[in-house]
């Protein structure tokens, strides 16, 4: 299987080159050429398999220039036992009726990046065994939170590998600021920017071109390479949990084989809801897609209208991984739904760029409408949701999931569509104490730092914190340092960090 460009459908890669370029040389996202085919025999056949041999079924139709050995290798790296709390890894719960929640939140970091950011270091350093001589990869992260995080626990002590974590001062959760601060690993390195989360950004782009990095670069045989969402190293592992629901949907008894499923999730930068897509495309048996916002609801405006329009304001929500103005994975939608016209794609985001909007033509505006539905709430309704699927299921969300939980709920409600749902549910709740506390609680909250929050928030509801969260009080911090946001002091760190 080749791999192609949004932006120039002329061009054929192979996926380690893919994943090694993370993003095109003329800035188009890499796709597959073609979608791989299953049939109903497939998803039988995996049924009884545990999560990692279902990963190597799926990801070998993907990872074509990789052998079996290679695939295998990748997938007991990530999933590997001990790594999830799960032994199913992406477990999924009945919450009431035929809904249904696929929790993706079991591994190290609690948020459901790691189920990619597990699996890439593995991908991309087998990949690099083919394309770069085998040099050392650095991976540079501008984060806002979950990612940062995700990405030095999959890179933690990966051979071949170094990975540096650039985060806006204040613009991070207190719990988010320790997991990384906390971080351990010989390879790693985090550190603060005096900025928001743009600045960061922005600094780090600069990085990936800046010249004197380059040449010292050279000398020492390292490469750069990123771990963000439009790398196609991240969006492919995540097909898999989907059809493992769909499995794990069977083995319940709940559907049977050939059964319609919809999928509900709460969407930022697009990659989670694309690869339901993806499964979709390839025959699991999806009906529709259903597309969650925030009070940022720019994605439920453009699924309604075919115009999307990011000037507007920006709302800090309880939801932060889904504030998000710009969802880079929707290029990847487009490019298909425009019949791979790489021309299309290059106004539309040249638009973009210009305007800061673009309007898709009207048959594409009817496609999409025949695949995804949409729907959005604001702070107050997803803390309700929170309180209300706990009053009454005892079922504890984090503030993302509840907000798949109540479109969802107005989903069935417009339509009265009785197919089965899967809820993707992103976050352990104790990663968002403080928001999920005040909702149950209707803000009357005892406590006022972080770990109180997380014992209160224990106490309340009986059920227990991940580990790798109440336990991160008696980690010992070993970053502390914050950098000025020129290019210079950023420059500086990367040099520091690396000892070069
Ligand atoms: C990243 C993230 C999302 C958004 O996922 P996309 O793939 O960017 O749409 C939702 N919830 C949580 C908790 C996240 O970390």
């Amino acid at each position: 299987m080749l791999y192609t460009s949004t932006r120039d459908n002329s061009l054929k890669v192979t996926s380690a080159e893919a994943v090694t370029n993370g993003i095109s040389k003329e800035g188009g996202l890499f796709v597959p050429c073609e979608i791989p085919g299953i049939d109903l025999d497939f998803i039988n056949s995996m049924v009884n398999d545990s999560y990692k041999q279902r990963a190597k079924k799926i990801l070998s139709l993907y990872l074509t220039d990789f052998t079996s050995d290679e695939v295998s290798s990748f997938v007991e790296g990530a999933y590997a036992d001990g790594k999830f709390s799960s032994e199913d890894v992406a477990p999924v719960v009945n919450l009431h009726d035929n809904v249904n929640i696929l929790e993706l939140w079991k591994g190290p970091t609690c948020a459901f990046k790691d189920m990619a950011l597990q699996l890439l270091p593995h991908l991309l350093t087998g990949a690099a065994k083919k394309t770069l001589d085998n040099k050392e990869i650095v991976i540079l992260v501008a984060t806002s939170g979950d990612t940062g995080k995700a990405a030095l626990e999959g890179f933690c002590d990966v051979d071949k590998t170094k990975i540096l974590v650039f985060y806006p001062n204040n613009g991070v959760s207190p719990m988010q600021k320790l997991q990384m601060c906390t971080q351990s690993g010989d390879n790693v390195g985090v550190c603060a920017i005096n900025g928001n989360f743009d600045d960061a950004q922005t600094g780090v782009k600069t990085i990936f071109t800046d010249k004197k990095i380059k040449e010292k670069f050279d000398e020492h045989s390292l490469v750069f390479s990123s771990a963000n969402s439009i790398n196609w190293g991240r969006l492919v592992p995540q097909i898999v949990y989907y059809f493992s629901a769909y499995c794990d949907l069977i083995k319940q008894g709940r559907i049977k084989l050939g059964d319609k499923i919809n999928v509900v999730v709460p969407t930022g930068n697009f990659g989670n809801i694309l690869a339901a897509n993806y499964a979709k495309n390839m025959g699991l048996p999806i009906a529709r897609l259903i597309c969650a916002s925030n009070k940022n609801n720019i994605l439920t405006d453009f699924i309604t209208t075919g115009i999307y329009d990011k000037n507007r304001d920006f709302y800090t929500t309880i939801s932060p991984s889904m504030d998000i103005l710009i969802s880079s994975n929707l290029e990847r939608l487009l490019f298909s739904l425009y019949n791979n016209d790489d021309k299309a794609i290059r106004d539309i985001f040249a638009s973009l760029k210009e305007t800061g909007k673009y309007k898709v033509t009207d048959e594409v505006l009817d496609k999409i409408k025949s695949i995804y539905s949409c729907g959005c709430c604001d702070d107050e309704q997803t803390e309700e949701t929170i309180r209300d699927t706990y009053n009454k299921y005892k079922y504890l969300s984090d503030t993302h999931t509840a907000v798949a939980i109540k479109v969802c709920d107005d989903y069935i409600a417009s339509t009265g569509d009785k197919t089965p749902v899967v809820i993707a549910s992103t976050a352990s709740p104790y990663k968002f104490s403080h928001s999920v506390l005040e909702a149950l609680k209707n803000g009357n909250i005892e406590s006022d730092n972080e770990f109180d929050m997380v014992h209160e928030l224990e106490e309340y509801t009986g059920i227990k914190a991940p580990e790798q969260l109440s336990g991160l009080k008696n980690k010992k911090v070993r970053f502390d340092s914050v950098c000025e946001k020129d290019p210079d002091s950023m420059r500086k760190v990367v040099f520091d960090m690396l000892g070069i």
